[in-house]
């Protein structure tokens, strides 16, 4: 057998050129990683069977090991770094090599008068580094490839405006204004490449295996009424314009009432609305809807979606996920959308303080309705939080949430406390509270008065900025490699708007609960919905709900409700008086999710080619001015510069 081997192999190198040979290396490449089916790129797993096939390579920059030496290899990158005309730092999007030059070298000259970044194609021999001279921290770092020949396939001008390495250091807006060279980045590569590994997974789980179908759907359309903010893009007839769609709501909808009863996309979404950290005007949504089905056979779906498409490398996802309803959420972390890795929970101190001739409390309790008096325990926040943070915690009371002042307890090592409470309180009381509050040395507690729905959206917020404040301190308020879902239900259907009357809590086509339906008719603003939201270490992931199907009840919702020009939603009304089947779905926000598993810290780290924060393209410069011309033929007047 290892006969035959020698025997064909010298065989093979007696018929194939050097170019002969590394097809055949390709080829055997090729089979090799098939037979492991996945490698692992920047620490991401990737199911693939061969990434140099169709191409020049021979092998990845980031492939090669000791197992490879004495091959001869064909490697294309960039030139991350190069030495003396005798070392090259070779990048792609896999990993680097090393390259050696050998001296005389026709290729040592080349490199002389390159710049940093120009790509290359370089044919060579794997040969192992002497041992004192192996790079444990680089995962080729065992072997060097020695220089046959180099091609330049691609200059690059010098002093590019970042050096890619430390692309840590570099501002932003610069990355984003080069983001082609960005992309270039460990970092970009790593999330990029796992972004795509997720989706993969996503769509061979829905559509593979639970008979989904993919369907792309317009994104230029009308206006959606009672939902968020959409962009307007002008036409050529005057006074005429699409709007992009901010989801496929209403084509999921319609696709049901078209039998198409299991359909999924990865949806592209726009909403002008302002930009914030986790948000962009466009975002990708994965898009689910399904027929004869029920909220918590979508919950159960989605369960099952994510725990299939996690990566291998973050720890397990536990199922079912927990469920809080929204009235519950509301109460314990002052949020819809609570971050449960860490405990800090809101109590309620009302009737502890009752009656207990402290002015400060008795005054918000006898003048405001609906008030009470509520309090976080922030363990060893004493320690760390300090005074000027207090004085922000209470501009953050006083402007958002119109609350005056906010009182504090540090509790010392000996349980006694330093707070202007101390003056008025009785020694029975602070017992009462020590045992009720469970306190600790070194804690603080802040405690808040006013109306409730204020003092728990105060209280919340508190929470989640000192958790993160001591977390940054280096203490363990949550473990980083934590990832915890829950599902938050029973929203209402309706919230009061700044008109004055009901507008809806998510959008106009989300199903009342049963048992709320009549409800509808006579008390609206006490429906509870079909709404879920699913909830990941304290953002909101994805939203959905059972659907409104029967036009009777939809029509009587958008006009005698919402106060919406049914006109408008004609199409739909008519669909779902064509035989519509029962109905629902879901939208996960892809771009968060992303964020999240990949501890980017911006969901821009995770797009290829976003969006500054205040929602432009920082490489095109778009949005951008056009021509009068194009402005006459969309019918377009620029209001006069002052
Ligand atoms: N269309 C909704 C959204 O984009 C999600 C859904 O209800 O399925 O938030």
């Amino acid at each position: 057998m290892m006969a035959a081997f020698i025997f064909s192999w010298v065989y093979l190198r007696r018929v194939l050129s050097f170019r002969n040979i590394s097809t055949c290396m390709r080829f055997y490449s090729g089979n090799l990683i098939s037979s492991r089916n996945q490698i692992k790129i920047f620490g991401v797993r990737k199911y693939v069977s061969d990434v140099n096939s169709f191409t020049w390579r021979t092998h990845t920059c980031g492939e090669l090991r000791s197992e490879h030496v004495g091959q001869q290899v064909t490697l294309c990158g960039w030139v991350q770094f190069h030495r003396m005309g005798k070392f090259i730092t070779l990048r792609d999007g896999y990993g680097v090599t090393q390259l050696i030059i050998p001296e005389k070298s026709p290729v040592g000259y080349l490199m002389k008068n390159l710049s940093l970044e120009s790509v290359l194609k370089v044919e060579g021999t794997v040969v192992q580094r002497p041992l004192e001279e192996q790079n444990k921290k680089m995962a080729t770092g065992e072997i060097e490839v020695e220089v046959v020949t180099a091609d330049v396939l691609g200059k690059s001008k010098p002093n590019l405006p970042f050096n890619i390495r430390d692309f840590q250091k570099v501002k932003e807006s610069l990355r984003l204004m080069y983001r082609y060279l960005d992309l270039r980045t460990s970092n970009l590569q790593k999330n990029l490449r796992l972004r795509s590994n997720v989706t993969m997974k996503m769509r061979e789980f829905l559509c593979k295996h639970h008979g989904f179908v993919d369907i792309e759907t317009p994104t230029l359309f009308r206006r959606t009424p009672g939902g968020a903010q959409e962009f307007v893009v002008p036409t050529h007839s005057p006074g005429k314009f699409y709007s992009l769609t901010q989801s496929p709501q209403q084509f999921k909808q319609l696709l049901m009432v078209g039998a198409l009863d299991r359909y999924f996309q990865i949806a592209h979404c726009y909403r002008d609305e302002g930009a914030k950290a986790d948000r962009q005007p466009e975002f990708t949504q994965v898009d689910i809807e399904m027929s004869f089905t029920s909220a918590d056979r979508i919950k159960s779906l989605v369960e099952g979606l994510l725990q299939y498409s996690w990566p291998k490398e973050a720890s397990n996802l536990s199922t079912p996920f927990p469920k809080l309803t929204y009235k519950e959420a509301m109460e314990m972390y002052g949020t819809d959308k609570p971050d449960t890795r860490f405990d800090m929970k809101i109590i309620d101190v009302t009737d502890i303080f009752k009656n207990q001739n402290i002015e400060i409390f008795d005054k918000v309790l006898m003048n405001k309705e609906n008030s009470s008096i509520k309090a976080i325990v922030i363990p060893k926040g004493a320690l760390h939080i300090n005074k000027s943070l207090l004085e922000k915690f209470e501009e953050i009371g006083k402007c958002l949430y119109s609350l005056e002042g906010l009182v504090n307890i540090f509790v010392k090592e000996d349980l006694n406390w330093k707070s202007i409470l101390c003056k008025h309180v009785s020694l029975e009381l602070q017992q009462k509270l020590k045992k009720n509050l469970e306190l600790q040395p070194h804690t603080l507690v802040l405690i808040s008065a006013g109306e409730t729905r204020n003092v728990l959206q105060l209280l919340g917020k508190l929470r989640v900025e000192c958790a993160a404040y001591l977390q940054s301190k280096g203490l363990n308020i949550w473990n980083p490699k934590d990832f915890n879902f829950l599902w938050v239900v029973d929203f209402p259907l309706f919230l009061p708007s700044d008109e004055g009357g009901l507008e809806p809590a998510h959008h106009p086509f989300t199903a009342p609960q049963e048992q709320d339906t009549h409800l509808v008719y006579s008390n609206p603003a006490a429906v509870r919905s079909q709404h879920y939201d699913l909830v990941l270490n304290g953002q909101e992931i994805a939203g959905g709900s059972i659907r409104i199907h029967s036009s009777e009840l939809q029509k009587y919702v958008l006009t005698d409700i919402l106060k919406e020009d049914l006109t408008e939603l004609q199409h739909l009304i008519e669909a779902l008086e064509s035989g519509c089947p029962p109905h629902g779905g879901i939208a996960i926000g892809l771009d968060r999710l992303m964020c999240i598993l990949s501890g980017a810290s911006s969901i821009r780290d995770v797009i290829a080619f976003p969006k500054s924060l205040d929602g432009k393209d920082l490489m095109s410069g778009a949005p951008a001015k056009i021509s009068d011309e194009l402005k006459k033929f969309y019918f377009i007047q620029t209001p006069p510069s002052n």
